[in-house]
Order: structure tokens, then sequence, then C-alpha cells
């Protein structure tokens, strides 16, 4: 535009320039926080929506317009939140939270270069998964371990390494669903295996097993059912069973343990869940099981077992397509290692704190924080300490609750006052559950954070 140009006045009916209007002092701080040209696009459109009108509006109301607009751009999209669930182990809040050892590890990888496939020794190129197979093996007793993105594709890529093509054995009591689409006979399909079925929903026995095998069988699969149980007239065969029958076949055994542990939780107090250690010592040929369940790690998919079908399993076309990054597989190694000292694992492992967190000690931070949340509500509603029962979550003892307390709201509205806690800038995420919105305090550790927002919420639920 020439200087000419400018000097003209302009006519009535002309959109004011779009670059007067990013210089507002009313949009500086947005301008700061959103960058230019995000706040130059919100403003085209302001003016757009009041084409025709005799002008573009006040000021403070296109700053205010301008910033709800841009929000979801602003802010990130995934964000802290307190898991006031009762459900430790929270699929959809992410499940694990990592120890500083792993974060720290991460973080490092993150700003550097790394060994991940480089040997120092001899300046060749190395296996990504001898970071973690060392500690793998010895955690578990397995000849050979490898790692994958998650537990989903651990099971995917063994069947399709050890059983393509060919037959798989599995227990009608065992083919679940664990939720995000992921079933056993779907997988079975894309791993390019015929699934037999055998016994019945509630029981299966192992001449089931027996009368199954024919020439076309690779393999026998067991899946811990994670997120279920049986109960009353049920029977399946114990891996330590089926091994001897399959070795007699010259077949492979394959257990999804879901979940896994690599130490007895029993320790802590907690119910027992198979170790991957027993399901080897058990003569299990191949286990698979998840880095961000129990073992408290970050997401990856863990197969452990003969050195020979681990082998086929790394050299497999899938294991690129499936194969871990340096920061999780730092991350990984770093969880591992504090497994060397089981004695300070609950110490150093957020997930196995929390699980093994007193419920007295739960009780005593109900008590201190209960006057808080009743001076928030402003009256709108009771709040009571209430003893409540929480889940580990992500299928591992589906049916044991863990003992807990919950600061309890009783009253109207609580779907209204779920919404609102939600809104805070840390969101809390509780449930509604026996009339009462339930916050299990399991998993509060930032105490002093969770107070100080409280005061917006009497606002926010009004
Ligand atoms: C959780 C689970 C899976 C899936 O594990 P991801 O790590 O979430 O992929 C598979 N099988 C069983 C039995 C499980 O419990």
């Amino acid at each position: 535009m020439s200087r000419v140009d400018r000097a003209e006045p302009a006519p009535a009916n002309r959109p004011p320039s779009i670059d007067r209007l990013a210089n507002r002092p009313e949009l500086a701080a947005l301008c700061a926080r959103a960058g230019r040209p995000l706040v130059v696009e919100a403003l085209r459109a302001w003016v757009e929506a009041r084409r025709g009108e005799a002008d573009v509006g006040d000021a403070t109301a296109c700053a205010a317009w301008c910033q709800e607009r841009l929000a979801p751009l602003i802010e990130a999209s995934q964000r802290r939140v307190f898991n006031l669930t009762g459900t430790v182990l929270h699929t959809n809040l992410g499940r694990a939270l990592l120890p500083e050892e792993a974060i720290e590890a991460a973080v490092q990888a993150m700003r550097s270069p790394t060994t991940l496939e480089y040997e120092l020794d001899d300046g060749h190129r190395g296996e990504r998964d001898r970071h973690v197979e060392p500690w793998l093996t010895r955690l578990t007793g397995a000849e050979a371990a490898a790692a994958v993105n998650n537990n989903a594709g651990a099971v995917l890529i063994a069947l399709a390494a050890i059983a393509e093509g060919r037959e798989v054995i599995v227990s009608r009591g065992e083919l679940i669903e664990i939720g995000g689409a992921f079933r056993i006979p779907d997988i079975m399909a894309r791993a390019g295996c015929r699934l037999v079925e055998i016994g019945t929903t509630n029981r299966t026995h192992l001449a089931d097993y027996q009368a199954a095998i024919g020439p076309q069988t690779a393999a026998i699969l067991k899946v811990h059912p994670s997120n279920y149980a049986i109960q009353g007239f049920s029977k399946s065969v114990p891996a330590a069973e089926l091994v001897p029958l399959a070795r007699r076949h010259g077949l492979p055994v394959i257990e999804d343990l879901g979940s896994g542990t690599l130490v007895d939780l029993e320790r802590w107090g907690l119910p027992h869940e198979p170790t991957a250690r027993e399901a080897i010592e058990a003569g299990v040929d191949l286990v698979t099981f998840s880095g961000d369940k129990l073992l408290g790690g970050p997401q990856a998919g863990l197969v452990v077992g003969r050195a020979e079908l681990v082998r086929r399993v790394a050299r497999h076309p899938l294991k690129r397509a499936l194969r871990l990054d340096k920061v999780r597989l730092a991350a990984l190694e770093a969880t591992l290692r504090l497994y060397a000292d089981p004695e300070k694992l609950a110490r150093r492992l957020p997930t196995l704190r929390s699980l093994a967190r007193p419920a007295g000690e739960i009780e005593a931070q109900a008590r201190r924080l209960a006057p808080a949340l009743t001076g928030a509500l402003e009256a709108r509603a009771r709040v009571e300490v209430r003893a409540v029962r929480g889940q580990i979550g992500s299928g591992a003892l589906p049916v044991d609750l863990l003992p807990s307390f919950a600061l309890a709201v009783v009253g109207p509205g609580l779907d209204r006052l779920a919404a609102a806690l939600r809104r805070l800038p840390v969101p809390v995420i509780g449930r509604i559950a026996d009339g009462a919105l339930l916050l299990d305090l399991r998993m509060l550790d930032d105490e002093p954070t969770f107070l100080a927002q409280l005061d917006r919420l009497g606002e926010l639920a009004r």
C-alpha cells in the first residue's frame, strides 16, 4: 500500500486494518502468548463475523472473543490432572507414573544423541533391545527378551512370528476383550493365525487341549483374564499342567500375562498377581506383558522366553513397525534397574508406592483436607470422610479392591460439581458412586496445588 493510499480517509464501510487491530493494547497479552499470526487469524474471523456492521466493536470484547477462539490452540491438549478416581493404573489417565530415575533418563535421551543402536567398543551397529534385555532376563529367569510398543503389539508379533498360517489353540474362557478393540480373536486374525477355540466359557480341561492338537497346530496360547473373573463352577488349565502336554507334541506355549509383574506383590500386603518369572518357571516358552501397568514404567510390550523364539520375534518384519524409540527405552531401562533392589522399590516406584499406601495414611489426609473442601463448596453440599474401595486398574486383579478413603461430597447437583472440578486449573477427576461424588485420595501427592486451586471451585460450580 502506497503512502498516498494510506493518507486517504477510509470509507465508513471499509474493513479496518487487521494489523491496526492487532496492535491494540487489549491484545498485547494474547499476542505474547499465542503469537501474532494466530491473533491475526482470529481477528480476521472477528471482522468477518461483523461484516456490514458500522464498527468492529469494543476492543475488550474483541480481545475476549479472540482469547476464547484461540484457547484450544494455546492450551496444551494433553493436560496434567489429579487422578482421584480410585483406579491407580487408569488407562484413560495415562496409567503408570514414572519414577524420577526414568524421567531423568528419558530427558537425557531426548536431548542428546545416544548409543541406541551403536556399540562403543567397536563402533559397529548394535541392537536397541540390548539396553533392556539383560534386566528382563535377570528379573524373569528367561533366556532372552525383546521390547515393542505395547502388550497388544507383543501378542500380535509373538503370534505372527511363531504361528503365522497355522493354528493356535485357546480356551473359550480366555477369549477376552481388553477394551479399545483389543480382542484375542481379532489379534489372532491380524497375526495370520487360525484360532481353534476349545472348552466352554466357564470350564476348559487338559483333555480339551489334547483333543484339539493336530498337524496344523503351531502353538497353545494362554491369556490372563485381566478385567473379569469367572467365579463359581469354573476350571482353567494352569500353564504348569499345559506345558508337559505341549512338550510331548513339540509345541510352544505362549502366555499373555496382561499386566504381569516382576515382583511378588504380596510382599507389600497386596494380593498375588502372576509374575513373569512364575510363568517362565512353569515352562511357558514365550511370555508377554505391559510396561506401563504393574511394572510401573513407560508404555511398552515385553516379550520374554526361549532364545530361539525371541529371536524369531526380534527378526520379524513387524518388529520394525512396533519397535520402541530411544526415549522409552531409556525410561524402561531406568525403571527396570530399580528392581535390582526390591527393598527400595516401594519408595522409588510411584505405582507401587500408591498401591502400597496404607489406608490409615489416606484417611488422615482425608480428615486434614475435608475442612478446606467444605469451605470451598460454600455450604452447597456436605463433605464426609468415607471408607471406599479402589482398584489397581488396567486389568490387574479385577476382583480385588484396595481399601482406601475418599472425600465424599453429598448433596444436590453432583454432576455439576464434578464438571466444576474438571474445569479447575489442574482438573480433578473423581467418580460418582453410592449417591456421592467420591474423591479417593490414594493418588493425591501434590496437596499444595490441590488446595491452592480450591477457592476457584465456588465460582465454577455456580
Ligand atoms: C492390558 C492387556 C493387554 C494390552 O496391553 P497394552 O500394553 O495396553 O497394549 C493385552 N492383554 C492383556 C491380558 C491385558 O491385560
